[in-house]
């Protein structure tokens, strides 16, 4: 039996890495770094370092783990999280390469956002989710 077979047997009914795995290795490397840069002021230093290893203890009991249902459970609630957080950046991404043609606005009472063409004067904006009507100069 090589290795890799008694890798894969070891392994078998484990949780083994996942996003918030994966999530947890980018904190402990982020803390490393943090604890590196402030190496001079030890308080911070050793705190900082105390946190990554406490971060990178959390990810290796979670892919050793054999309790599979209760770290998915915990993945998937990490999970959606993630996902607003990439609908967050994809939106101000949006935004962002828009922004020489489309003006956008929280709408005052239920702060959804509206994108409205640029060069178009003062404009009563109705609101889409909510029907809340406002005026905005455009
Ligand atoms: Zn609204």
């Amino acid at each position: 039996m090589n290795f890799r077979q008694k890798l894969s047997q070891f392994m078998y009914g484990r949780n083994g890495i996942d996003v918030l795995g994966v999530f947890l290795l980018v904190v402990s490397v982020v803390l490393m770094t943090l604890s590196t840069l402030f190496s001079r002021i030890s308080v911070l230093s050793e705190l900082f370092l105390a946190l990554e290893w406490m971060v990178l203890l959390l990810c290796v009991f979670r892919i050793f783990s054999r309790n599979t249902v209760k770290r998915q459970q915990e993945n998937a609630k990490y999970y959606q999280h993630h996902r607003k957080f990439l609908l967050w950046c994809r939106s101000v991404r949006d935004r962002w390469t828009q922004r020489k043609d489309y003006k956008f606005f929280r709408c005052p009472s239920c702060h959804a956002l509206l994108r409205v063409p640029r060069g178009k004067g003062v404009l009563e904006l109705t609101c889409r989710k909510c029907g809340n009507r406002f005026k905005r100069r455009t």
